[in-house]
This record gives structure tokens, C-alpha cells and sequence, in this order.
């Protein structure tokens, strides 16, 4: 009998209460509901294909597309390529050769194994998959096409696969309606190229574009080739590189200096055995290493391996793989963030500016007397593009200030060394800037980004010894809040008044504040609590005592040291000077601006034709 006729459907059948109402549903429309997780527009295919050619042992991966890959997606690689049984069984759903039973999840070392990405994407699109073994004569092709599959034909053609994918969701219009235009489609595939470029050490990849080339990597290209390859020269030659171990733990890679930090994450990359993965644990290992050195919202640039036992994380908690979970968690998070803050702190931090000077360059006026020899492209430091790094010699007695590649043991910060008395005479700029002279050159400095760093670092000294002075209030100063917020602070007030913000609740939604520090300049009780309370607000775990302080105090530095604008005195300059000597390693705000940028006679030389 057939319960589902046209006519009665399944409110027939229920009335009835024949057969039921759930059925099994068809093998197509599983698939298609699998490539709803799996598979969410060009991109996904391409890093399901990408990864199969990886796990298949490839040396070299090409991808070319078309249309942002909504028209085309081909990717084809040199690996063991598969006989006519494979060939037969690879779009059937849950088939695949790298997976026997639950016991191998356990510790799974290919980036595929749930055997769903052929299925999905051939029940979504028009597919063809080529593919020869190095054993055999000649290959063989199947096609899929939304499902419809054909038997394996011979065919012939070089060792390896190739795999077709022409137009994506053909026949799911409402997937299709999602898709964006071809250029941020393309975007986001390129984003997945070049993360598997600097994922897969040791595989050339080649991605091309309606014909164009997009990205070429040779297989022997280390790291730095690569960052090179993909971003640029001024990136791959700032990058420091990490080495650390924690038993079999090994963390690799290179970081770049706070300068570079993004709006976007797109330039920081965490590998885990070869396995992409954008985790939270690991944005966040990034973040609080750099805490300080980046302005908030910013995402430092970096591109991580991270070596681990398969044991000792599960990779199956998420479909499309990019989440994991660490087995100690808690031990990782600090041995990573360790090592990368030490990393992160033998970056370049002062701002060179060599690379400035170019662009003051060609601001000048043309056919002016003079500007001749500085426009001239010759022994110019060039933009950002350049290929060549930029090269300061040596001049006698001082270091470089911006490293020469593979020689930076010899480039120490030059501000703490001897010579630099810090007197002046200083030249203040628009209220603002400060230039003088130092050793080896002159530096501009921001007297309010210094002024920032320097209270807050005084701040953070004082709460670590317990002795933050606190200026008190005869009367204290009443904030209106929500209960909540008031009950938020009054389960902190312990912790915040050892930074010197004393506040006790003063009736349900009114806190007192009886003291703040008294280093803060033209504190703003009102502004402190709210401070705090975002502080605390903003993160969800209960903060450590010691990282409450230290967002508070970053936040209330910053706001409360309102000093550009303000005329400084040479003694007030010099001493600000002075007191900004002991942090010398980190030349930026709280917040990641630059405070200081270096010029050094090697610059000036240049800059003048005399070198
Ligand atoms: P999974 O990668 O999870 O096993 P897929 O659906 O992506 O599942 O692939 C199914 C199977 O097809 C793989 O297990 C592998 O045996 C085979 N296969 C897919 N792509 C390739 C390739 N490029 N080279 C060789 N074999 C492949
Ligand atoms: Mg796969």
C-alpha cells in the first residue's frame, strides 16, 4: 500500500493511523541536508578538496576557478590517486579510507574522516572526478551530478585527481540565493589557500583565477617564504620566530610585531597538526599575549604550529573540524601564552622611520630646488610593497634601529643606552609632539601615548607592591547604576581597591566613591566605575584579580592622561622622558599606538641623497 498518495498525503495516513508519519528519509536528500553543514559556499568546497589532496599524499596542489568559484571549482594534486572500486564508492555517503571504527577516532592524523564532503558536495552540484593510481595504465572518471551518479569510465591522464565542481547549489536555489558576488567569494577561497599554504609545510599549491595567478608556493618554501608569497615582504621580514616545548607539546612558527595587529583575524593563522582551526582557546592565547601592545578590537598577526599527541585533543566536535577540544586545557593556555608574549617582546616595537621618510619624500613639492635626488628610485628605501627589506647600516658605536634580516641579535633597543642623557633642547609640535635629538639620530615622540604607558606602568608597579596611593574624597562622590551593576562591583571591591578605586554600595542602585589613585590625572570618579564595571562585564569568566587590575588600570591610563593639547615645560618633558626609561621594551600606549618613532642618521642619509 502507498500511504503517501498525492491525494491523501500525510495528514491522510495520520487519519487513517495506518502507517505512521515518520519516514526514512531518501539517500539524495541526506546528503543534501549533510552539505547544509558541511558545505556553505565555494570556499567550503575548496577546503574539503584541498584537504582530501593533502591527506592523499600530494607534493603539489592546484586550484583554479571561475567566477569566485561559483561557476567552477577544480582541484587537482599529484597523490595515490584512486582505482575503479574507490573511484565507484567516493561520493557514496560515509565512505571513506581513512577511518575503520570508533576507536581510530581517537587519535585521527588525516584532516578528512567522516567520509561526507564528496557526498555533500555531489548532491549539491555538477562534479567530476578524474583520477589515476601511479600503478595503473589508465584512470578513471565518474560524474555526479546532484546526485545522479554515473559508473566509472575509463579515461586517461596524468597520475593523481582531479576533482570538478561546476555550479555550486544548481539545484538548491535557496542555499543559492546566500552566495555573494564572485569577488568576495573569491576573497574568502583565497583566505583558504593561503591558509593551507602556510598550513602544509613541504606541499607546493598554486591558485589561478579566470587564468589569472593568484598565489604560488613551491613545495621546498619554508615559513617566511611563504608569509612572503602571500602578504608581502614588509610582513614576512618583521616576523619573529617562535620555538617552545612543553613535553610533546612543540609550538613553531613566526609573530609579528603589535604594528601590524588587524581589524580582521585573517592574517593569524593556528595550525594543529596540519589541521586548520580558528578555536577560541587559541584567539584568545594570541590576545592575552599581546595584551598592551595592541590596541583593543585589534588581532595581532601570527602563523602557529602547534605539535600535539592526537590523544591529547578530539577533533570531532564540529563539522566542518575548526573547533577542538584540549584535553588540559588550562596547562596549554599558559605555556602558550608564555611563549608567545616572549616572542611577541623580541619584535620590533618602535616604529621605524626609514619607511616614513619615503613617503615625507614624495610629498614634496616637484621641480623644487633639492627634491631631485629624493625622488630618485635608486638607493631609496622603498613603500611597503618593496621586495628588498629595508637595510640601515651600522654607524659607529650605535646599532641599527631597523634590524638587518637574519642579524637582529645585534639591533638592541638603542633608547637605553649610554649616551642619551635626555636633555634637550626638545621641540614641541602642535602641542603635541616632541623631537630631539638622540645618539644616533632623532625620534619623535607622542608626550600623550607616553604619558599613557607611563602611568599605567607606574600604576601596575604600585598595585603589585600593594602601595597604590589613593587620593581620597571628604565627600564621596555618588554613581547611579542598575542593581546589577552595583552588586557586580560590590562582589569586586576587594580587587579594585587594591588598585586604589575604593566604592562601596550607598543603597541598591547608587555606589559611593570614597577614593581613586591619586596618580590619575584628572580622575573622573564616574568614568573609573564605568570602567571597571566593562571590565568586569566584558569577560565572562571571573577574571583573574591580577587581569582585572591590569584592564582597569590600561583603561583608566589611557582616559585620564588628556595631555596632548597641554603645553609641557622642558623639566616636566625631561622627567616624563625619564620616567618612560624603565619600559623601554615596549615602546606603545596601552592601547598599541606607537609612542615613539626613531630616525636614524642612516635615514636622514638617504632620505638627503648622501648615501
Ligand atoms: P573523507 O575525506 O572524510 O574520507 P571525502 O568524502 O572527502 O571523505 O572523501 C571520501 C574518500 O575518497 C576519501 O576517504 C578518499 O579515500 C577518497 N578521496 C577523496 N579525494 C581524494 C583525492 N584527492 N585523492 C585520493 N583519494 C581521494
Ligand atoms: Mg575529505
Amino acid at each position: 500500500m502507498e500511504p503517501d498518495s498525492e491525494e491523501d498525503g500525510v495528514s491522510g495516513a495520520r487519519s487513517r493511523g495506518e502507517a505512521g508519519v515518520i519516514r526514512v528519509l531518501d539517500e539524495l536528500v541526506r546528503n543534501q541536508i549533510a552539505a547544509g553543514e558541511v558545505i556553505e559556499r565555494p570556499a567550503s568546497v575548496v577546503k574539503e578538496l584541498v584537504e582530501n589532496a593533502v591527506d592523499a599524499g600530494a607534493r603539489r596542489v592546484r586550484v583554479d576557478l571561475e567566477e569566485g568559484g561559483l561557476r567552477l571549482v577544480r582541484v587537482t594534486d599529484d597523490g595515490t590517486g584512486m582505482g575503479a572500486p574507490d573511484l565507484a564508492r567516493a561520493f557514496a555517503p560515509h565512505a571513506t579510507s581513512k577511518l575503520r571504527d570508533a576507536a581510530d577516532l581517537d587519535h585521527i592524523a588525516s584532516l578528512g574522516f567522516r567520509g561526507e564532503a564528496l557526498a555533500s558536495i555531489g548532491s549539491v552540484a555538477r562534479c567530476a572526478i578524474f583520477s589515476r593510481r601511479e600503478d595503473e595504465e589508465l584512470g578513471g572518471r565518474v560524474e555526479n551530478e546532484g546526485g545522479r551518479l554515473t559508473d566509472p569510465a575509463e579515461a586517461g591522464g596524468p597520475c593523481g585527481t582531479s576533482v570538478e565542481v561546476r555550479d555550486l547549489f544548481f539545484n538548491t536555489p535557496a542555499r543559492r540565493r546566500f552566495l555573494k558576488r564572485p569577488s568576495t567569494e573569491l576573497a574568502r577561497c583565497t583566505d583558504v589557500l593561503q591558509r593551507a599554504a602556510l598550513g602544509q609545510l613541504g606541499i607546493g599549491f598554486v591558485l589561478t583565477h579566470d587564468g589569472a595567478r593568484v598565489l604560488d608556493v613551491e613545495p621546498e618554501m619554508d615559513l617566511r617564504a611563504r608569509v612572503r608569497r602571500a602578504f608581502g615582504a614588509d610582513l614576512a621580514e618583521s616576523l619573529e620566530q617562535v620555538d617552545a616545548r612543553d613535553g610533546t607539546t612543540v609550538l613553531t612558527g613566526l609573530v609579528a610585531p603589535p604594528r601590524f595587529a588587524r581589524r580582521d583575524a585573517s592574517r593569524q593563522m593556528w595550525f594543529l597538526n596540519g589541521r586548520t582551526l580558528r578555536d577560541r582557546v587559541l584567539v584568545r592565547c594570541l590576545k592575552d599575549a599581546y595584551r598592551g601592545w595592541v590596541l583593543d578590537g585589534r588581532q595581532p598577526v601570527a602563523f602557529l604550529h602547534l605539535a600535539m599527541d592526537p590523544g591529547a585533543v578530539d577533533v570531532n566536535v564540529h563539522p566542518a573540524k575548526a573547533e577542538v577540544r584540549f584535553r588540559d586545557q588550562r596547562r596549554l593556555f599558559g605555556f602558550l601564552v608564555n611563549a608567545l608574549r616572549e616572542a611577541a617582546s623580541r619584535t620590533e616595537m618602535a616604529t621605524p622611520g626609514a619607511s616614513m621618510l619615503a613617503s615625507a619624500a614624495g610629498r614634496g613639492e616637484r621641480g623644487a630646488p633639492g627634491q631631485g635626488a629624493i625622488t630618485d628610485p635608486g638607493p631609496l628605501p622603498r613603500g611597503s610593497g618593496a621586495a628588498e627589506p629595508l637595510v640601515v647600516r651600522e654607524v659607529a658605536g650605535a646599532p641599527p634601529i631597523v634590524d638587518l634580516p637574519g642579524r637582529r641579535e645585534e639591533a638592541a633597543p638603542t633608547l637605553a643606552e649610554g649616551g642619551d642623557d635626555l636633555a634637550g633642547p626638545y621641540l614641541t609640535i602642535a602641542s603635541t609632539y616632541v623631537a630631539r635629538a638622540v645618539p644616533d639620530g632623532f625620534e619623535l615622540v607622542d608626550q600623550h601615548a607616553l604619558h599613557e604607558r607611563v602611568t599605567y606602568e607606574e600604576l601596575l608597579a604600585d598595585a603589585r607592591a600593594g602601595a597604590v596611593e589613593v587620593q581620597g574624597y571628604l565627600v564621596p562622590e555618588l554613581v547611579e547604576l542598575s542593581a546589577a551593576e552595583v552588586d557586580l562591583l560590590a562582589r569586586h571591591a576587594g580587587d579594585l581597591a587594591r588598585i586604589g578605586i575604593q566604592l562601596e554600595p550607598f543603597g541598591a542602585t547608587t555606589v559611593a566613591v570614597g577614593g581613586v589613585p591619586a596618580r590619575l590625572r584628572r580622575p573622573d570618579p564616574a568614568e573609573l566605575v564605568r570602567v571597571a564595571l566593562g571590565v568586569l562585564e566584558s569577560r565572562r569568566e571571573a577574571p583573574a584579580a591580577e587581569d582585572l587590575l591590569e584592564d582597569v588600570l590600561h583603561s583608566a591610563a589611557c582616559r585620564s592622561s588628556a595631555m596632548a593639547g597641554d603645553d609641557l615645560d622642558p623639566a616636566e618633558i625631561r622627567s616624563l622622558l625619564e620616567r618612560a626609561r624603565a619600559f623601554d621594551g615596549a615602546p606603545t600606549c596601552p592601547h598599541g599606538r606607537p609612542t615613539r618613532v626613531r630616525f636614524t642618521l642612516a635615514d636622514l642619509e638617504r632620505a638627503f641623497g648622501r648615501r
